[in-house]
Order: structure tokens, then C-alpha cells, then sequence
């Protein structure tokens, strides 16, 4: 065992810097010296923060310059009942936030969605998306790139998938802006999110393409992928998993869970979800879908930084005869039930709630099922705030009316 004082000595003196105490001690005993140093320098107690139960070896494929955890609530909403192509169970749902209601809102929606017999999910597009960038002379250059690119798939898809035995070529998109040359590369990369997976194989790509044309690789992602931003083409070509759940819930459910009518929540979700988001010019034309997908990317062990993409989702309601319908449609949800967060310990637990940690049997199939998981909780989510903020609109009505 490391004589962590000393490390910290060493540190302060400068005869070591805090990413190289590894080198000197095991992973917790780092961390350790890291908190003493740094609650030296600002005078925070880390004691809460240090006191964790995982192996901080554990977490050395994820973390740089550990200190500790982060420890976040983590509730659990369900049993949500789902009729998937995937996902084919009553799932119950962790969720991990410190933004209180959250859980008890996504449960009620998913009270009423049992109520109703349950949601149907389907996952109608997958595909994880690299697009690296190059510079060429000029757009007749451009044009021959393309042209080699589109000539030369078989070759592209066999060099991709070489990089990994769990990664297979879907396709290429090409565009061109003036010098600039992009290929919107996309690949199913099994019960992974993929995004380690794709970059690897992109830069392969990448080389062969320098190798035979005249264009010269700038960045292997150009943005056009397009990654943790909010972009148009996720919700136009979906990225991750495209992925959908509804359900229809009768009218004296609807009544009896949100004190309401179909009528009243579907002018709700016209005038915010639909009218209000294309005024303000948004991408997401729904609710709040990025609460239920970030409290369950952190739960889960997904990269949180794809919340932006999870939140491309439209939510559609209609009243009908006996009545509502409701839907969610998510367009890039990228996520993944192997690699990243999802083996530490934590997160894996959460994943064994469900029943999917680890790869799928056949493989793919855990991948499936969690986006139709998490859009079938988004679906909840979006119902019972929904009917929240129609309920209330009713009853106030009803109040100015004298009736
Ligand atoms: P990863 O952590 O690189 O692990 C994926 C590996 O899992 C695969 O290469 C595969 O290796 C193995 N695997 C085992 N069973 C599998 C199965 N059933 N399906 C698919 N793969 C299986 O994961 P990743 O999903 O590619 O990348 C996720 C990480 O990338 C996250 O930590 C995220 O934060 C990070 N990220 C990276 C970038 C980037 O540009 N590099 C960008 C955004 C996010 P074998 O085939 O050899 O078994």
C-alpha cells in the first residue's frame, strides 16, 4: 500500500503531477492522495466523495484523475408494461436525477399506460454515424472523390469491418461543400452505442480513401455525423436508433390518472408540443424527453453527453372516439448495453433491472431493447406531464366558467 502523504508531498513539491500518481499507487489509493491535495488547495471536505464502493480499478476505462464518485439518487418507476420487437416484458425503470417529482411523474404516465394494457415500441432505423471531413483542390476534385467513393463500397465495407468482428458497413453518404468533402459513414455496431467502435473504423476508411483519391483527411468526425450537438440531419436521418412507442389509452383512464379528457391533453401537446416548439424554432418537439432519457443514461451508463441527440423526439396525441392516442418518436437515441459506462458497476446493476446487461442472444438484441425501453419511459413521461399541465388548464377553466 502507497504512503499516500507522501504522494501528496510529491505532488505539492511538483515531483509528480496528480495524472501520474497511478504509476505510484493502486487506483484507490490515487484517488485518495488526489482528494487530500485537492481538499488542501481549496479547503472542500471530500469526505462524501470519497466514499465509495466500487474498485476505482473498476472505473480506470472511464475516469482521468479520479477523486472519488459522483453519487446521484436513483429511483426506480414501473412496472412499465412494453409489447416491443425487442423489448417484450414489464420493465422496471431506473432512473437516476436530482430533479425531485421526476420519478413519481414518469411513474404515474406508466400507471396509466398499464391501465391501458401497455405501449407498443419499435425500433425502426439503426445506425451509428462517423462522418470525417477532407480538403481537396476544389469541387471538380470533390466530384472525383465521390465518384471514387461510390465506385468503391465493397472495398470501404471490407476495410470498416476488419477494424472490429462486432461492427458491420451500412452505408456511405457523401456531401460536398466547396473544398470540403464529407462522407456520413454509418455501421450497426451490435449491442455497443458504437462510438469508439465507428471512430476506429471511420479512420481506417479514412486511409484508404487518401490512399486513392486526392483528398486529404482533416478530422475523422466533421461534424456532419453529427455528434453531441443538436443537428437537423439526426432528425431527418436518425442516428443511434430511431426508435418509436405508442399506446392508446381509453377515456376513463385518461379521467381517472389525470382528472382529464383526450380532448384537453391533445390541444395541450398542438399548442406546446407542435406550435410552441416550431415557433421557437426547436428541434424537440415534445415535452421533456431529455428528463426520462438523462436520468436513465445515467442510471444506465450511457454517455450523457447524448442527451442533446435524445432529446429529438416528437410527441404526437390525438383524441380518438373512446379515447387517446400517444406517441413518441425518437430520432437519434444512441445507445448500448455493452462498453462505455455500461460495466461499471453501478450502471451494470441498473442494466440487470432491466434484464439487459452484456450483450444480446442474438447479438443486437439488448441494443433493441433498451431504446424501446427508454422510448416507451419517455412515452410515460410525456403523457403524465401532459396531462399535468392539461388537467390544470381544465380545472382552472372550469373555475372561470362557474362550472
Ligand atoms: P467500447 O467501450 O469501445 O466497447 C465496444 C466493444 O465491445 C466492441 O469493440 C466489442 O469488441 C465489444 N463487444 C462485446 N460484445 C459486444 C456486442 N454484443 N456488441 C457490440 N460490441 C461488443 O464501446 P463503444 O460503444 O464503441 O464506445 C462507447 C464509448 O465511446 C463511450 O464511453 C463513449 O463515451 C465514447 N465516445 C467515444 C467517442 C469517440 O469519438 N471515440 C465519441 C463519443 C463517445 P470486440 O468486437 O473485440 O468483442
Amino acid at each position: 500500500m502507497a504512503d499516500v502523504t507522501d504522494l501528496v508531498e510529491k505532488v505539492r513539491s511538483g515531483e509528480l503531477r496528480l495524472h501520474e500518481l497511478e504509476d505510484h499507487a493502486d487506483p484507490d489509493d490515487a484517488a485518495a492522495a488526489r482528494r487530500e491535495y485537492v481538499g488542501g488547495e481549496t479547503d472542500a471536505d471530500l469526505e462524501t466523495i470519497g466514499a465509495y464502493s466500487i474498485d476505482a480499478a473498476d472505473a480506470e476505462p472511464n475516469i482521468e484523475n479520479m477523486i472519488g464518485t459522483a453519487q446521484i439518487p436513483m429511483g426506480v418507476a414501473g412496472p412499465l408494461p412494453i409489447d416491443g420487437s425487442a423489448a417484450d416484458d414489464d420493465f422496471h425503470v431506473p432512473l437516476a436525477t436530482t430533479e425531485g417529482a421526476l420519478v413519481a411523474s414518469v411513474n404515474r404516465g406508466i400507471a396509466a399506460i398499464r391501465d391501458a394494457g401497455g405501449a407498443n415500441a419499435e425500433v425502426l432505423k439503426y445506425g451509428i454515424t462517423r462522418a470525417p471531413v477532407f480538403s481537396v483542390a476544389d469541387v471538380t476534385e470533390a466530384a472525383t472523390v465521390v465518384e471514387w467513393v461510390e465506385d468503391n463500397e465493397d472495398l470501404i465495407e471490407e476495410v470498416a469491418e476488419e477494424t472490429d468482428p462486432h461492427i458491420t458497413y451500412q452505408e456511405v453518404t457523401p456531401y460536398v461543400v466547396g473544398d470540403n468533402v464529407f462522407l456520413r459513414l454509418s455501421y450497426d455496431t451490435g449491442d455497443a452505442m458504437g462510438m469508439n467502435m465507428v471512430t476506429i473504423a471511420s479512420r481506417s476508411v479514412a486511409e484508404i480513401v487518401e490512399e486513392h483519391t486526392p483528398a486529404s483527411l482533416v478530422a475523422v468526425s466533421g461534424n456532419l455525423c453529427n455528434d453531441k450537438k443538436p443537428a437537423a440531419i439526426n432528425a431527418v436521418e436518425g442516428r443511434g436508433y430511431t426508435v418509436a412507442a405508442d399506446v392508446f389509452v381509453p377515456s376513463d383512464v385518461v379521467e381517472d390518472r389525470f382528472g382529464t379528457t383526450a380532448e384537453a391533453i391533445a390541444e395541450v401537446n398542438t399548442r406546446k408540443n407542435l406550435v410552441g416548439s416550431a415557433k421557437a424554432g426547436a428541434l424537440g418537439f415534445n415535452a421533456h424527453a431529455a428528463n426520462v432519457v438523462g436520468a436513465a443514461f445515467l442510471a444506465l451508463g450511457q454517455d450523457e453527453a447524448h442527451v442533446v441527440d435524445g432529446s429529438n423526439v416528437i410527441t404526437s396525441v390525438e383524441a380518438r372516439e373512446d379515447g387517446l392516442y400517444a406517441s413518441v418518436t425518437f430520432s437519434s437515441l444512441p445507445v448500448g448495453t455493452v462498453g462505455g459506462g455500461t460495466g461499471l458497476p453501478t450502471q451494470s446493476e441498473a442494466l440487470e433491472v432491466l434484464g439487459l446487461a452484456g450483450g444480446g442472444d442474438p447479438v443486437g438484441t439488448n441494443g433493441n431493447a433498451l431504446a424501446e425501453v427508454i422510448a416507451s419511459a419517455g412515452l410515460a413521461g410525456e403523457l403524465s406531464l401532459l396531462g399535468a399541465l392539461a388537467g390544470r388548464h381544465l380545472a382552472s377553466a372550469h373555475e372561470e366558467h362557474g362550472r
